[in-house]
């Protein structure tokens, strides 16, 4: 058996079958909370506890504290009435990403380069707030509840704990990275764990560094639960019900920002969701600066303002939804009425550290304690304009980019054309009114910045593929139809149609006539490649995906799809050329790696498992999959105390993989120590119900260590299950059957 160096004389597809089909399939489970750093530079008392609250795709007028009279959000108001509200927050961009990479580096999309989800990771030269804290002593926490802000992404830089635990098998699964969330009560719990931990002393006398807390909650995010009621503000309020946990768990002696990173469409405009458009209901988001111990003293409400009307909601869509305009009327214990941005909140927040951090935005934090500091705030304010961006039109649809830009009288929306309105007294932006040049001057910046347009490949990848028949032409010219995005409401809208058919066959059909009408549509591509596959129709799926990478040879998750397509065709070369795309592409993001080892390990190559699993363990250390295949390849062909190492690191990362006891008793037999290799072999048996290779090894084992005593039972037990047959398991009981008496 060992001969073969095989585990339980298993065929080789049976040797890393569960490696194959749990490639994809390892968990994440909470880590254990890390112990508060005791060697942070002794910091001053004047730095306090910092906590940035981020709520995806909450918009301003759903919550109460805004003026909503249907919200259930009693944490959020309670919050407001210790806070300066800030009544024209904006997001910098209708996506989750780029909208907190702005949060997180006070630099705008055009310049920190993150303008689409799951695209490119953030440059290692844009400086961070979490790295700035870190480095004036704070100790830095974030736990984030969706894929689309995973470590791999960037985000994590600075942060001494960065928790975003997704299951890689549905990673690998999701049609869009924003499906993938994690409730807010695992999040919010796995945050005070964190909080509570980094305050305690780290020896007597001697006080615990700050701290600075990143909590970031999905709920109000699709999908909606279908619960009774409205579904945007049920979610609201689920969202709003974890931060009295939170915020009694940070105490009142914290600086707490609160924020979102867009809001949502709710068919104001005809978007349902995020992402196209820019009109004030996506990027109009609540913002509440908290001081440390609060404002105190009774909340003011300035006179309400008309609420932002419903244009275009279709016929029966989500008719459960109250879309009455909400009156603009907030109330908390300050109000800010000047228009301010996302790419404020990094300065805010080291302003009120007490650390240096240079940044685009303005520091909010003089607003706080008046006088001349905030008159000075407030005239830098009305000099600066808010802009937004969405490149979403540009790099899903094909169509052109479109801009945003708002003073406190009026507010543009630039793309293919120009529209201006003032938006105080029409804040549906029904009525065109001339927008101040200043206005189109801040747009300028971000404008010229170079856009993200269809990458080329490098010259090796293209060379490899085109001598495999793939990508026979460049790019085709005019992957952008320069189309404006608010002619593309209907278009988004069918399209959202077409992919929510259930019958794969007329969703393919839909999808077609859509792409045949626009080429640019991304998305409906890869819906299509989703649906051929889901008819069985492998070769379909794959030429789908070949024709979109033609044109958009850097789409991140149509490599990972292809790679993936590849691999189930077991055509291995386009897979490992796709899986090495994106390695070179994102080299945190673990996915690449994970295919590339997926091909290696179906040819058989642990030479090869080990070299590309090892690089990513090192790019991503607690990948449980990359970490369990590593070890299985150390098992096999390389150290089997390593091996050890592996195993046990993909189980500590929670890898779902059921025969982690069976590798390490292998390993442990290997390295000579046959009674922990029993205990694993033993455990095994537990784990791998049915599965007769660890009895097997376990009684081969302690027969070639003459232990013919334990080894029998193994051996019998083997044998009546139908495993008598195999040569060791034969040999084994031969050696260990009782002599037979002389007739
Ligand atoms: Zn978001």
């Amino acid at each position: 058996m060992r001969d073969t160096g095989s585990a339980g004389g298993q065929s080789r597809q049976g040797r890393w079958a569960l490696g194959a089909a749990l490639l994809l399939a390892c968990a994440g489970e909470p880590a254990a909370p890390p112990p508060a750093a005791p060697t942070s530079p002794v910091v001053e008392s004047n730095h306090p506890d910092v906590v940035l609250i981020t709520i995806d795709t909450l918009r301003a007028d759903r919550v109460g504290a805004y003026g909503d009279p249907l919200a259930a959000t009693p944490q959020l108001d309670a919050l407001a009435r210790r806070s300066l509200l800030f009544r024209e927050a904006h997001a910098v961009a209708p996506l989750t990403l780029p909208s907190h990479a702005t949060l997180l580096t006070g630099r705008a999309p055009s310049t920190h380069g993150l303008r689409d989800n799951g695209a490119v990771p953030l440059g290692d030269q844009v400086p961070t707030l979490a790295a700035a804290l870190k480095g004036g002593g704070y100790q830095t926490g974030a736990f984030v509840s969706a894929w689309v802000l995973d470590a791999a992404w960037g985000l994590d830089r600075g942060f001494d704990v960065y928790r975003s635990p997704f299951h890689p098998e549905e990673v690998a699964r999701a049609g869009h990275a924003g499906e993938l969330e994690l409730p807010a009560a695992e999040v919010v719990n796995a945050a005070v764990a964190w909080w509570e931990a980094a305050g305690r002393a780290p020896s007597p006398g001697v006080p615990a560094a700050p701290r600075f807390l990143w909590v970031h909650l999905f709920e109000p995010h699709a999908p909606w639960p279908s619960a009774p009621g409205d579904p945007y503000r049920a979610d609201v309020s689920r969202a709003d019900a974890r931060l009295e946990r939170l915020l009694r768990a940070v105490g009142p002696d914290a600086a707490v920002l609160l924020t979102a990173d867009h809001g949502e469409g709710l068919w104001s405009e005809g978007e349902r969701h995020h992402g196209l458009l820019l009109g004030r209901a996506i990027t109009r988001v609540p913002m509440l600066l908290r001081p440390p111990g609060g404002i105190s003293g009774p909340p003011v409400a300035p006179p309400p303002r008309p609420g932002l009307p419903t244009v275009g909601r279709p016929p029966g869509a989500d008719a459960a939804m109250d879309l009455e305009p909400v009156p603009d009327a907030p109330t908390a214990a300050a109000v800010e009425e000047l228009p301010v941005s996302g790419l404020d909140v990094a300065a805010t927040l080291a302003g009120l550290a007490g650390v240096p951090f240079a940044t685009e935005g303005l520091d909010l934090s003089p607003l706080l304690a008046g006088g001349p500091g905030a008159d000075q705030t407030r005239a830098a304010l009305r000099a600066r304009p808010v802009v937004a961006e969405t490149l979403y039109p540009l790099l899903h649809l094909g169509a052109a980019p479109l801009w945003m830009a708002q003073d406190d009288a009026h507010r543009l929306l630039s793309g293919v054309y120009d529209q201006g309105c003032a938006w105080v007294s029409d804040p549906g932006c029904a009525t065109a009114a001339d927008a101040p040049a200043a206005l189109t001057a801040a747009l300028a910046p971000h404008r010229a910045a170079p856009l993200p347009l269809p990458g080329q490949l490098d010259a090796a990848t293209a060379a490899r593929l085109s001598a495999l028949g793939y990508l026979s032409a460049p790019p085709p010219p005019g992957a952008v139809s320069g189309e404006d995005p608010r002619q593309l409401v209907e278009a988004l809208q069918q399209v959202a149609a077409a992919e929510a058919m259930v019958d794969a066959s007329a969703r393919a059909e839909a999808l077609r006539a859509l792409i045949a009408a626009r080429p640019g549509l991304v998305d409906a591509r890869l819906a299509l490649s989703r649906a051929a596959l889901e008819q069985g129709r492998l070769p379909e799926a794959r030429r789908v995906l070949d024709e979109l990478l033609g044109r958009w040879p850097d789409h991140m998750t149509a490599l990972n799809n292809a790679a993936a397509l590849a691999h189930l065709a077991r055509d291995w070369e386009p897979a490992l050329a796709w899986a090495g795309r994106m390695m070179a592409l994102n080299p945190t993001d673990p996915r690449g790696y994970r295919l590339a080892v997926a091909v290696h390990v179906e040819r058989d190559d642990t030479a090869a498992v080990r070299a590309v699993a090892g690089r990513g363990v090192e790019m991503a250390p607690d990948d449980p999959n990359l970490r369990y295949l590593l070890g299985i390849a150390e098992v096999q062909g390389g150290d089997p105390r390593a091996a050890i190492v592996h195993l046990q690191h993909a189980r500590a990362v929670g890898t779902k993989a059921t025969d982690v006891d069976l590798w390490l008793g292998l390993a442990a037999e290997k390295a000579g120590d046959i009674d922990a290799a029993l205990r694993h072999y033993e455990a095994a048996t537990r784990t791998m119900d049915g599965d007769l290779r660890p009895w097997g090894m376990a009684g081969v084992m302690l027969a070639k260590a003459d232990r013919c005593r334990e080894a029998l039972p193994y051996l019998e037990n083997v044998a009546r299950r139908g495993g008598a047959a195999h040569p060791e398991v034969r040999a084994a009981r031969e050696r260990c059957a009782p002599k037979p008496a002389a007739p």
